[in-house]
């Protein structure tokens, strides 16, 4: 027609997220643009305005289904051409329905790997896909491919890390289930591929069997579920060969080896021993079936579909010979988790109508004394009495029922934690950095994601807040390599302030007056209770908008990926963690050298306690809560990945099946919503997201200008066509390399180009 193709100011309009109908009424009309539209079952569907009156469109869905909805329930969608995009960044819109519709197209194909800018989103297949192994990891080597790839990512990393010679961290986040452990594995898979040459690369691979075994659990959520976080720091010597590594692992859900939910189970090294122990060593811990044992049998969950326990013994056996843990040693190590399970067996007999007990001497009694090396007497003492100070007296005090079997388990799961610490410590040692170290070492996280449940308690609570830490790290690193692209290229930029979370870590880390510092204060009230505790925060932190009390017992936290609401229940006992100082003591006497190693650990760490009960016990040993403990760690880490330059992995899982070829959009959004994907792209609307090279552009639309410019340099073109297209000063920069263009200037130019 006689109009020019494109009306300036109408492109300005469609760089809203939001259709704005009284700008471009006409133009979409006319066009007939394609716009998501809501539903009235809440999904997206993609449809043709008809006609707009008033407040109402008339939307025309694919399968010649008409429809009316009020305007706002639109949204504009990306041209074909950007159908499933290799960067969310390249959308011209960057909303909800376009950025799922876009990983649809790309997971049904079971391409899994999706850039969202800077940040590589994973989503799990559930099944094995063919995108690894020798031809595709030579294939990122050798850089004749660059589709989105946790290879990329780790290759990445390692050039980063030669090149510049500044460490390099890669953060796995995502809920459970999502693949965060199987993507630091493919990770660690690459890194040793590249690494490897020093032989130290088969013993780093042999702790992923290792650490599942003693770490991993199935639950409701994944069969392979890790109950704890992780951060493997790889080491490379000058000539770019693994030459060490060192693993720190979070806050083992230790609560697990005693109890749990109908249908889960706990850790996974328990089953297998039990399974695929050798007849010798059967005999020799005086082991039976997983069945025999309560610790085990009580939540109706001994198998896993497809996996063999007995054969993953095996594995495991033959993992903890390559990162050289003797033979004598597993021995001692398999000796306490039959302890672990024989403690479960013991049980009580109510002496008198207070509810005192006396431990029942079993079978499950003297294997436990047997095990461990102490004597039956000591044990059962142990686990019945309790020992006060008096004055210059000693009084024993016989124990309830309820305080026997607290004392009983907590000695079980004290006795895991400190054996999972002692093996992760062994592995460290094997693992050494040798003489070859450079300081150079990438560091792969692969830590729990934000959860919220119908019912929280104090492990989401731990888990949130290490989130929020995290979260924190991530909004400023990719404000800030958003940022340094544009001053990088020379174009005009003004900073953007971004939305940060300090607040929420104000909540927990306030002293005297955070949620960390109230809670330990709490511990140190012999006459608190969960409730008191509940009152007290809400008292003081009321005026936090971070905070909201709620019903008795428990309260709300705005977290950046949402509200959560806690239940105080049992948050005193797990964050004071009390041993009885009897337990130790116990250990201390075993001759046995591993239940005294765990001993002194114990004591090292010994919490504070809790009720008056524990109180008495361990006076001795004021120190530190868990969730202190925790901060501490946390700190810990975010030092040490200030330090490096960090690539982000987020994982996403698909569906709550654990089933190949399902795609929830719901609970993707959720879970993008959550990790902050979405306010990624958001963050990169407010900046210019999409970005081509001169020549790119040039080439893609030089054909449209209607001066003969073959011979001209990529630049001088690129510059005719903003030109003749009119195209607003506002809506884009040209940089040394690239052009930059705002949210939706791509897509009007591909549109000029396919109406041409
Ligand atoms: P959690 O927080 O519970 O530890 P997670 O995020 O670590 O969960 P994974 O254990 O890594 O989740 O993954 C769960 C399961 O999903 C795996 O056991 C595996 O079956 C499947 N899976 C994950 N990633 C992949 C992949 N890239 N290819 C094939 N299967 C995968
Ligand atoms: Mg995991």
């Amino acid at each position: 027609g006689s109009e020019s193709p494109v009306d300036p100011l109408l492109l300005g309009a469609l760089s809203e997220e939001k259709l704005r109908l009284d700008h471009t009424n006409n133009y979409v009309l006319k066009k007939k643009l394609q716009v998501w539209c809501r539903l009235p079952d809440d999904e997206w569907g993609l449809g043709e305005i008809q006609s707009i009156s008033g407040n109402n469109a008339n939307i025309l869905l694919p399968e010649g289904r008409a429809l009316t909805v009020l305007v706002e329930n639109l949204l504009p969608s990306n041209p074909q051409v950007l159908d499933g995009v290799d960067d969310l960044i390249q959308l011209s819109y960057l909303n909800e329905p376009s950025v799922l519709h876009s990983l649809k197209c790309r997971y049904v194909h079971d391409i899994v790997y999706t850039k969202a800018g800077p940040v590589l989103v994973a989503i799990n297949p559930f099944k094995e896909v063919p995108l690894y192994g020798d031809d595709y990891i030579a294939a990122y080597r050798e850089k004749t491919t660059d589709n989105p790839h946790v290879y990329a990512i780790a290759d990445s990393a390692f050039n980063g890390m030669m090149r510049d010679g500044v460490n390099q961290s890669i953060i796995i986040s995502g809920e459970s289930g999502a693949g965060k452990t199987e993507t630091a594995k493919i990770a660690m898979q690459y890194l040793a591929a590249l690494g490897g040459g020093s032989g130290i690369e088969y013993e780093l691979l042999q702790t992923n069997p290792i650490l599942e075994a003693f770490g991993n659990a199935k639950t409701l959520r994944n069969d392979n579920s890790s109950r704890f976080g992780k951060l493997i720091d790889i080491h490379f010597s000058t000539s770019a060969r693994i030459c060490g590594a060192k693993i720190q692992t979070f806050l083992l859900e230790k609560s697990r080896v005693v109890q749990r939910a109908k249908g889960e189970r706990s850790y996974h090294v328990f089953y297998q021993l039990c399974a695929g122990a050798p007849a010798s060593l059967r005999e020799k811990l005086n082991l039976k079936a997983a069945n025999n044992y309560e610790y085990l049998k009580q939540s109706d969950c001994l198998i896993i579909d497809n996996v063999d326990d007995a054969l993953r013994f095996h594995k495991l056996t033959d993992a903890l010979d390559i990162v050289r843990v003797s033979k004598e040693d597993q021995e001692s190590v398999f000796a306490m988790l039959a302890a672990v399970l024989w403690l479960g067996n013991i049980e009580y007999l109510v002496i008198d109508n207070e509810n005192h007990v006396e431990v029942i001497s079993s079978e499950a009694v003297t294997n436990v004394a047997k095990l461990m090396g102490c004597k039956v007497p000591d044990l059962m003492l142990t686990l019945s009495t309790h020992k006060i100070q008096a004055g210059n007296d000693v009084v024993i005090q016989k124990l309830t029922l309820p305080q026997a079997i607290s004392t009983r388990d907590a000695l079980a799961k004290s006795i895991y934690s400190s054996l999972f610490d002692c093996l992760v410590e062994q592995i460290n040692r094997s693992l050494e950095v040798g003489k070859l170290r450079t300081g150079r070492f990438i560091s792969i996280l692969d830590i729990y994601g934000f959860e919220s449940y119908d019912k929280n308690s104090f492990e989401q609570f731990c888990i949130n807040y290490a989130n929020e830490r995290l979260q924190q790290h991530f909004n400023r690193h990719l404000f800030k390599l958003e940022q340094e692209e544009y001053i990088q290229d020379g174009i005009d930029w003004t900073k953007v302030e971004f939305v940060d979370n300090n607040e929420c870590l104000n909540l927990f880390e306030k002293k005297p007056l955070g949620l960390l510092s109230l809670l330990d204060e709490e511990l140190t009230f012999p006459k608190a209770t969960d409730l008191t505790l509940a009152n007290k925060l809400k008292q003081h932190l009321i005026g936090n908008h971070c905070f909201k009390g709620e019903r008795e017992g428990a309260f709300r936290i705005c977290h950046c990926a949402g509200e959560v609401l806690y239940e105080t229940n049992g948050f005193l006992e797990k964050n004071g963690d009390p041993l009885h100082s009897d337990s130790i003591q116990l250990l201390l006497s075993c001759n046995c050298q591993l239940p005294q190693l765990c001993a002194a650990r114990l004591l090292n760490q010994s919490q504070n306690p809790v009720s008056p009960f524990w109180r008495l016990g361990s006076v001795e040993s004021q120190k530190h809560s868990v969730a202190t403990k925790f901060k501490g760690q946390l700190f810990n880490l975010m030092q040490r990945l200030e330090g490096t330059t960090p690539h982000f992995i987020r994982c996403i899982k698909p569906n709550s099946k654990q089933l190949p070829g399902i795609y929830e959009n719901d609970l993707v959004l959720q879970q993008l919503r959550c990790c902050g994907v979405l306010e990624v792209v958001r963050i990169s609307r407010s900046g210019y997201p999409s970005r081509m090279t001169h020549q790119q552009f040039a080439e893609r639309y030089g054909f449209l200008l209607l001066e003969d410019v073959q011979f001209q340099d990529p630049l001088s073109v690129s510059v005719a066509i903003l030109q003749q297209f009119n195209i607003l000063p506002e809506m884009y920069q040209v940089g040394y390399t690239k052009l930059f263009f705002r949210t939706g200037q791509i897509a009007a130019l591909e549109d000029i180009r396919n109406h041409t």
